[in-house]
Parts: structure tokens; sequence; C-alpha cells
């Protein structure tokens, strides 16, 4: 092995990449919750926790940008301890994973796939949630809604997040 080679094997990265996906079926009679805020609709998003699809997707972003267990390694849906549990509980320890391991997130974007209800009027209110809970600004955090036409799945939400940590011992 050349030196070149064992130099990228030891050096700690500057940034990494995580992806998280989640995916949650709407029953009726429950509180819908996405990123952590509370939107008026007849349905909500089922699970052992609070269903909360966004702030999943983002939690298995973290850890997976840091290699840690995902979130249902880490949170067993068997353990009783978490049903109907703040989502953001979850969120707040990858994010200590993530500041454990050096890093502090740069950015996050992210796709909500869903029917309804419409997320543009509550977008700003989700995207500021998700910038506290990540201690980022607002405008570090990507949010981008889509109905799922052609997919057949209206009783679902689905969401998508990218995020980019970055190295805090740089100057
Ligand atoms: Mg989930």
């Amino acid at each position: 092995m050349n030196r070149e080679n064992t130099n990228r094997q030891t050096a700690k990265p500057a940034i990494r990449i995580g992806h998280g996906f989640d995916s949650h079926e709407f029953h009726d009679g429950i509180q819908l919750k996405i990123g952590g805020v509370v939107l008026a609709h007849h349905r909500g998003l089922g699970g052992h926790s609070d269903g909360d699809v966004l702030l999943h997707a983002i939690t298995d972003a973290l850890l997976g940008a840091v290699a840690a267990p995902d979130i249902g390694a880490l949170f067993p849906p068997s353990d009783p301890k978490w049903k109907g549990a703040d989502s953001a509980v979850f969120l707040r320890e990858a994010l200590q994973r993530v500041e454990h391991a050096g890093y502090a997130v740069a950015n996050i974007d992210s796709s909500l796939i869903l029917a309804a209800p419409k997320i543009g009027p509550h977008a700003g209110k989700i995207r500021d949630r998700v910038a506290e809970l990540l201690g980022v600004p607002a405008d570090c955090v990507g949010l981008k809604a889509k109905t799922p036409e052609g997919l057949n799945l209206d009783n679902t939400a689905i969401a998508h997040v990218v995020v980019l940590i970055e190295r805090t011992d740089r100057t």
C-alpha cells in the first residue's frame, strides 16, 4: 500500500454525507406531526412513536453520515419505552453522535411526498422547527413537498433526506 492510500484511509474527512428515507401510513383519528410541527388534518401518521416521518428520515440521515446504527436499531419499535415518543428525542440522539464524532451539520435537504394536506402553507414553520432542532439557520434546511402522482400511495407519507456534515476542528 503506498503512502497516498494510507493517508486517505486514516485522515478524517472534512465533510461527510448522510441519506435517510422513511414512510408511514395515514390513520384516522390521530394527530398529524411532520418536522416536529402539529398540522391540522383529519388523519395522522401511524407508528410506534409519534409517526413523524420527516424527523425519522433526518435522524437516519444524521446516523448514516457517521456510520452509526440506524433509528430502528437504536430505538426499536419493540421497546415500549418509545411508544408515542416525541421523535425530537431520536433526532437529538443522532445529532449528539454527529457532534461526538467531531462534526456539525452544514445543511440538509428534504423531499416530502404526500397527497394531503398541502405542505406549502406550513413549510416555513416546519423549516424553522427542524432548523431549531438541528441548531442551524433556517436557510440551511431545504424542504420540498410533492404529491405522489402515479404512485398510488395516497394513504402514505414518504420523506427523503440528505445531510452534509463538516468537521468542527477545522479553522
Ligand atoms: Mg419511521
